[in-house]
């Protein structure tokens, strides 16, 4: 999964228009992260200011 600090987020909107799943949404001050979400990590490199982190699902 994508957990997103949002303290360091900037909403620029890069992660949004990277992800090939549609899976953030960008309201307001809060990002949220869909379902359909694969942990590609695309949206993760693409971020300026490291605000997104892909982790693991508990194995
Ligand atoms: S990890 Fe990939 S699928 Fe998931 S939100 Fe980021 S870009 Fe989209
Ligand atoms: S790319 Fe980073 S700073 Fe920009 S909206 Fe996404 S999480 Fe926020």
């Amino acid at each position: 999964m994508i957990t997103v600090n949002i303290e360091k987020c900037g909403h620029c909107g890069a992660c949004v228009a990277v992800c090939p799943t549609n899976s953030i949404e960008l309201v307001e001050a809060c990002l949220k992260i869909g379902d359909a979400c694969t942990t590609c990590a695309m949206c993760v490199s693409i971020c300026p200011v490291g605000a997104l982190t892909a982790r693991e699902e508990d194995a």
